[in-house]
């Protein structure tokens, strides 16, 4: 798919979501979670900054919250390249889609899993992004705020950047959905239009998209650091005869398909590097996956200091 069809198959997916009823209140809520941030990029946003003109650029690291948003993000695209085309006499179809990859960048300095990096890539050519990636070898060390300092010295264009922060995130309470960068950050616009999501909005939205995700939630994982201060989420850890209860089969049962032959049986997860297997796995514990962990104050439990 190039960048067009995976933005009207994003399109297509989102409004799947947003046409369940009487499914679960996760999902009723979780839709109009949706409603607020599709509300937010096309009436707040793109009237200011274009995502069709290089003034946007999203903040990608392969984890669960800007991959949803990425997805809307998208879905919010064809949108709004449809209502450019509104006043054309020729039918959508006999438009191209102006934009051939999508502006994104990843801050590679933290010590990350090799499955992580390898998601990265692998979601990258999905949806045709053009990765920006600092970090690399020497510059592993540099703040945040300074990789975006040089990410601008290349990309002068860029005006703002889409963040997948929630307001359960540390020191995220405050934010708002567009704000200024602090005093110690290079001065762009922040768009953070995911802030009122909950965990379980994110997993029911995930899940259903049936798009491959980070393998590494399969491991119980829930938010994903470095390699030296993450570990499956404890309270995740269960007994061999546990018989936990999830809240997203129905997603899991209807998850979305373009065609017939769907399995609709199990989380679509991406391979685990090895390595990252030999590092994580304890096979004297057992682990559920990320995602059967809704409440947003154990998000990360599993961020701790290993000894
Ligand atoms: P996560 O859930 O890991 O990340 C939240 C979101 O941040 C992700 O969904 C993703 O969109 C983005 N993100 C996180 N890590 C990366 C990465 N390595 N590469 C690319 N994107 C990433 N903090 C301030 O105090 N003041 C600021 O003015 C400020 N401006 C920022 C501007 C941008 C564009 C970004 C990406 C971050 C900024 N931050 C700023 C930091 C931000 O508030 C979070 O602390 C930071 O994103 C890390 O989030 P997290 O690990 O707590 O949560
Ligand atoms: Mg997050
Ligand atoms: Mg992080």
């Amino acid at each position: 798919m190039d960048l067009g069809q995976i933005a009207q198959y994003c399109y297509n997916l989102t409004t799947s979501y947003l046409r369940i009823e009487n499914a679960t209140s996760v999902i009723s809520e979780t839709q109009d979670a949706i409603k607020l941030t599709r509300r937010c990029f096309l009436d707040d946003i793109f009237p200011t900054w274009s995502p069709l003109n290089s003034e946007i650029s999203f903040s990608y690291n392969g984890g669960k919250d800007c991959q949803a948003l990425l997805l809307l993000y998208l879905s919010c695209i064809w949108e709004f390249f449809l209502l450019t085309l509104e006043h054309s006499l020729y039918d959508p179809k006999y438009h191209a889609f102006p934009l051939k990859e999508l502006p994104t960048v990843f801050i590679d300095h933290e010590q990350t899993f090799s499955t992580l990096e390898e998601f990265v890539a692998t979601s990258s050519k999905r949806y045709c992004l053009s990765l920006y990636e600092s970090g690399r070898d020497n510059e592993r060390d540099t703040s945040m705020a300074d990789a975006f300092k040089k990410y601008l010295e290349v990309h002068p264009e860029m005006k703002a950047f889409v963040i997948g922060i929630r307001h359960t995130d540390p020191y995220a309470a405050n934010l708002k959905a567009i704000q200024r960068t602090d005093a110690n950050w290079p001065d762009f616009v922040r768009l953070q239009p995911f802030l009122h999501w909950k965990l379980a909005n994110v997993w029911s939205f995930l899940i259903y998209s049936n798009e491959p995700i980070c393998g590494l939630y399969g491991l119980g994982l829930t938010s994903i650091g470095s390699i030296n201060n993450t570990l499956p989420n404890p309270h995740l850890k269960v007994d061999q005869d546990d018989k936990p209860n999830l809240m997203f089969q129905w997603e899991i049962e209807h998850a979305f398909s373009d065609s017939k032959d769907a399995s609709g049986e199990a989380v679509n997860v991406s391979t685990v590097n090895a390595a990252d297997l030999k590092l994580l796995n304890q096979p004297q514990d057992r682990y559920l996956p990320g995602w059967y962990l809704t409440d947003d104050s154990l998000e990360r439990a599993g961020r701790i200091k290993k000894e």
